[in-house]
């Protein structure tokens, strides 16, 4: 690990200098120093990566049909940590970079809306938001409370037609939204970004580990953030080894 005091590698500095165009590709880690426990990796939410699994289960498109209260069950409470926390200094020096370069894009896998709240505004939310919601029934999109989400322990019905609401955010086993996914290329694929940052994922989805495997193909800069070595490590021209709130403010500092 890196520490507090970190100073990146002389030639990455140097790379970074004069950089105009940047796409950055987040996960769960990026959100720990807020306080919003990753399901594995370094800081999970469980010791026992059982019961990591068992949440990635309930977490599942096949379990909302079977047993729909169980996926609440975990949501509700991803869904209160969300609210509860506060965007930390690597999601603030997102969006500083954000608004120093020209060309800006955040592929997201995080649902918590930390990013758009410290400022980030081009950003591709792979995976939702775990606030909205979107009726199995009738299909009424709506978003909850935070009176709703105080009490909220077991799928709430529509207000509309009192049929079962389900979290309007792709669960794992899903298909992800059409019009995400041609934002995502044509961000990444069309015309890279001379720098692509990945940092605080496993890039264990190959939609997220390609897009940065596709940079490095095509000559871009290619870095990565992450305490411990993740798929994309060996592909990354650079592999940080240090956290998101430490590393990405002295990242924006050599951008901004
Ligand atoms: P993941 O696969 O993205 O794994 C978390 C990664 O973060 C690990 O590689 C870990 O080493 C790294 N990490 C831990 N602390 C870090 C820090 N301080 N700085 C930088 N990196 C750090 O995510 P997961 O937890 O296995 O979850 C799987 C799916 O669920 C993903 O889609 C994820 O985005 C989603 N999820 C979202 C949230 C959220 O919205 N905050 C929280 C949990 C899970
Ligand atoms: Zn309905």
């Amino acid at each position: 690990m890196l520490p507090e005091d970190l100073v990146l590698p002389d030639d990455l500095r140097e790379a970074l200098r004069g950089v105009r165009s940047m796409g950055a590709i987040t996960g769960a880690g990026v959100s720990a120093e807020s306080g919003i426990p990753t399901y594995r990796g370094s800081g999970g939410l469980y010791d026992d990566p059982e019961e990591g699994d068992r949440t990635v289960e309930a977490l599942s498109g096949p379990t909302l049909r079977r047993d729909p209260d169980r996926t609440w069950h975990v949501v509700a409470e991803l869904a209160r940590r969300s609210v509860a926390a506060r965007p930390n200094p690597g999601h603030e020096a997102l969006a500083r970079i954000e608004a120093a370069l020209p060309r800006f894009v955040l592929l997201t896998q995080n649902v918590d809306g930390l990013h758009r709240e410290a400022g980030s505004r081009n950003v591709i939310d792979i995976h939702g938001d775990v606030l909205d919601t979107r009726c199995m029934a009738c299909g009424l999109t709506g978003r909850l409370t935070r009176e709703e989400l105080r009490e909220l322990d077991a799928a709430p019905s529509c207000p509309a037609c009192d049929g079962t609401l389900r979290p309007d955010a792709v669960l794992f086993g899903e298909m992800l939204p059409a019009a995400k996914v041609a934002s995502m290329q044509a961000a990444f694929y069309d015309d890279p970004p001379e720098l692509v940052l990945i940092a605080g994922t496993t890039a264990v989805f190959p939609y997220i580990a390609d897009p940065v495997a596709h940079a490095a193909r095509s000559g871009r800069l290619t870095v990565e953030v992450n305490p411990e070595p993740t798929f994309v490590s060996d592909a990354v021209r650079w592999s940080i080894r240090g956290t998101a709130g430490t590393v990405l403010p002295a990242i924006a500092a050599e951008l901004t």
